[in-house]
């Protein structure tokens, strides 16, 4: 438990897999009930649903594209509807649609800014007005190394993740004086899905770079998100913080 005061509405945005998964149950693990959000993978959103319940938890999956304003407006109706106002979110959804950018197309391009920019943009203004009656919230927008220090390969998803770090600061100036903190974490090579994609040659590469010499886990992303969604964390905001082994020395 992170503090004795706990037990909000937490929504973990791509919570079906990854560091999602690895944060909504974290989340739930602070006595907090969580909104599954997830794109397709119903099977692995239930799964996550009931390693929580398991534990004595509540949490409920919700699937809803996050780059969709429609989507985005069922989501959070159904997840007042369910649980109650969200109080936490957790912008983490996110793709990869990796090319050199004279190869990149228009939809490559597009589709990554959605998914990983637009969302967070959706989310956050759809939790907003709940966090402001209630003088309490924390938004949370997993950004990644990409954003603060470029990958080859990554011109789109690199974009979204710097755009998710502006957008991060200009609204914790706006809502700062309402009691609502809107930090974003970083994390640099963290064995997931969207890692397992990368060749064994871009993987052995990327280990030269970090002073730990290895990938990151999610469960070691996880704890940082739960501190920032605490009432411990109430003078943290605008903040980017990087949990990635030290790659960003
Ligand atoms: P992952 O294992 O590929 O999982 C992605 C999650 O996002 C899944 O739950 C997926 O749902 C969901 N999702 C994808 N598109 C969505 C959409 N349009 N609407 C709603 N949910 C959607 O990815 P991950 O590695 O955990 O990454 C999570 C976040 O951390 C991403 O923002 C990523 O950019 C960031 N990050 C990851 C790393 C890393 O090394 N892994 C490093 C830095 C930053 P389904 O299961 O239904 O497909």
């Amino acid at each position: 438990m992170t503090e004795a005061t706990e037990g909000r509405v937490a929504m973990v945005t791509g919570a079906s897999r990854g560091l999602g998964r690895a944060m909504a149950v974290r989340l739930a693990a602070d006595g907090h009930a969580v909104i599954v959000n997830y794109a397709s993978n119903s099977a692995a959103a239930d799964e996550v649903v009931a390693e929580i319940t398991g534990a004595g938890g509540r949490a409920v999956a919700i699937k809803a594209d996050v780059s969709d304003p429609g989507e985005v407006d069922r989501l959070f109706a159904e997840a007042e509807e369910a649980l109650g106002p969200v109080g936490i979110l957790v912008n983490n959804a996110g793709i990869t649609r990796d090319s050199l950018l004279l190869r990149m197309t228009v939809e490559d391009f597009d589709t990554v800014i959605a998914t990983n920019l637009r969302s967070a943009f959706l989310c956050t203004k759809a939790a907003l007005r709940g966090m402001i009656r209630a003088r309490w919230g924390r938004v949370i927008n997993i950004t990644s190394v990409a954003g603060i220090s470029g990958n080859v390969g990554q011109a789109n998803y690199s974009a979204s993740k710097a755009g998710m770090i502006g957008f991060t600061k200009a609204v914790a100036k706006e809502v700062g004086s309402r009691g609502i903190t809107v930090n974003a974490v970083a994390p640099g090579f963290i064995a997931t899905d969207l890692t397992d994609q990368l060749s064994e040659e871009v993987k052995e590469s990327a280990v030269d770079v970090i002073t730990m010499g290895r990938f990151g886990t999610p469960d070691e992303v996880a704890p940082l998100v739960a501190f920032l969604a605490s009432d411990a964390a109430s003078y943290i905001t605008g903040q980017v913080i990087a949990v990635d082994g030290g790659v960003a020395l």
